[in-house]
């Protein structure tokens, strides 16, 4: 078994740093000072708690070009896409100043009782184990709402960004949290078993793929602890006749070729009515052929490399696979180490991988179909459940398909994106439990009945 983790520059494939995995004793100690930290925690005033929130806006602020350089070492993302990360996940922080409160206060409720009402405990230790695709964000997304509520926090990271980890666990007590809030788990798969099992540790929380999902459910499972589960995606874009390509097109794109094709709410299978189907592929592809590919350190790069060389490989597998099966490369198609050149892809069925399995990525399916019933039975027929995006104009007539659609989310002329605002969560093999909002800071509490007669 590996006693260190090692990280890699993806993109100059330079070494960058070595990290001991903690040892059974460094993780008893982590458990403990976690427990310990909570006993004081969960008594502070929700006041304190959005002070701090709000010195870690300040700090993510302050420093969002230092994080999202050390994003840009870890897992090569572009620049200008880290600085954005980071800002979103002080925005974060704005909203839970502005609304925390009011999620957490007591809710009464009217019943033959004195007084009864619904109060909202935190549970105590929750493990999070997160992706490296968002290395800052989805620690963030969990971190912020979590230990608002009164709990507090342990990550394991994904290992390719571990400094990543290692300086979050700081941001938060150089932002005046007590150390034992929020703390960084340096090990490997092998442990999680015994620590999941732990009784210090009350739910987990993981973002990643399907396979790593159903492995931390099954634990989780077996110790009777509570999970949310945030998985891959397949998210159909649906592009009906009377869609408004000139006002929407870059919006497409986006949606699919954002940090690197790698995110689970990302579009992978566009899903093209044959009407507009030419003009689409035409200025997909030229919108596709203009994007800005390079150093993940300059500003202007938009496409650099995936965050591992194995990833690349793995989506050239799933490419080729489905070039056996009959689909065509309309455009792309080179790998190098790391690199994947954006690729779209056409003649593109349902047996393929590319159509069945999620593509981490920027690989585009597009399918043409006949008209609007075959568009939404196409998008429909998929085991994951994160999100489905339509662009047309005629919004009353998609309207009537938000309810068939059995996704996590359903946008009209966007593309599917987290919001602090709004809960964000999936389906099916998209896993289950819901981030962000009221819905998300509320996973992780006991909902606690009190009835006074
Ligand atoms: P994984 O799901 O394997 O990794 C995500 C996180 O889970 C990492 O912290 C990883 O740790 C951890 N993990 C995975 N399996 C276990 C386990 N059995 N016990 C404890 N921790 C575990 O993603 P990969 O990096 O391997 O990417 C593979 C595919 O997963 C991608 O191609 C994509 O399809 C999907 N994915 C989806 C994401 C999403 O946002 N939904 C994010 C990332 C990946 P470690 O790094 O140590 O392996």
């Amino acid at each position: 078994m590996k006693k260190s983790i090692t990280t890699k520059n993806p993109y100059t494939g330079q070494v960058l740093k070595d990290y001991q995995y903690h040892s059974e004793n460094d993780i008893e100690n982590i458990l403990n000072s976690a427990d310990k930290t909570f006993e004081k925690w969960r008594t502070t005033d929700i006041k304190h708690r959005t002070d701090l929130l709000q010195n870690l806006a300040n700090l993510l602020e302050q420093h969002k070009e230092k994080y999202a350089k050390l994003m840009m070492e870890e897992m090569g993302k572009p620049l200008n896409q880290g600085i954005a990360e980071v800002e979103k996940c002080a925005k974060l922080c704005d909203f839970y100043i502005a609304n925390a409160d009011h999620f957490l206060a007591d809710q009464i409720i009217e019943t033959e009782a004195k007084e009864s009402f619904i109060s909202y405990d935190p549970l105590g230790v929750i493990l999070s184990i997160m992706p490296w695709n968002y290395p800052f964000w989805q620690v963030f997304r969990f971190a912020v709402p979590t230990l608002t509520a009164g709990n507090v926090g342990l990550l394991k990271h994904a290992s390719n960004t571990t400094g990543s980890a290692l300086k979050i666990e700081n941001i938060f007590i150089e932002a005046g949290y007590p150390k034992g809030c929020f703390q960084t788990l340096l090990t490997n798969h092998d442990t999680i078993e015994s620590i999941i099992g732990n009784k210090t540790i009350k739910a987990v929380t993981l973002t990643g793929s399907e396979k790593a999902g159903r492995s931390i459910a099954e634990v989780a499972g077996k110790n009777l602890k509570k999970t949310v589960l945030e998985l891959g995606g397949n998210n159909a874009c649906i592009i009906l006749d009377d869609a408004n390509l000139d006002k929407y097109i870059d919006t497409i794109v986006k949606a699919r070729m954002q940090n690197n094709g790698q995110s689970c709410i990302a579009a992978k299978r566009f899903i093209v009515t044959e009407n507009i189907y030419d003009q689409f592929l035409e200025l997909f592809t030229k919108k596709i052929k203009n994007l800005t590919i390079g150093n993940p350190d300059s500003k202007d790069t938009y496409i650099s490399v995936m965050a591992k060389e194995s990833l690349a490989e793995e989506l050239e597998n799933q490419v080729e696979k489905s070039l056996e099966k009959g689909a065509t490369i309309h455009y792309g198609n080179e790998r190098k180490n790391a690199y994947y050149q954006p690729t779209i892809i056409t003649n593109v069925s349902s047996n393929m991988p590319i159509f069945k399995e999620e593509t981490f990525g920027p690989v585009a399916a597009v399918i043409k179909v006949k008209n609007k019933q075959e568009a939404f039975k196409t998008a429909a027929n998929s085991r994951f459940g994160l999100g489905t995006m339509v662009f047309t104009e005629n919004i009353k007539e998609v309207y009537k398909e938000i309810s068939n659609i059995p996704d996590g989310a359903f946008f009209i002329n966007e593309m599917v994106k987290s919001d602090p605002r709004l809960p964000f969560g999936g389906t099916k093999a998209s896993g289950y439990g819901r981030e962000l909002s009221k819905e998300g800071i509320l996973e992780f509490v006991n909902t606690k009945t009190v009835y006074i007669n």
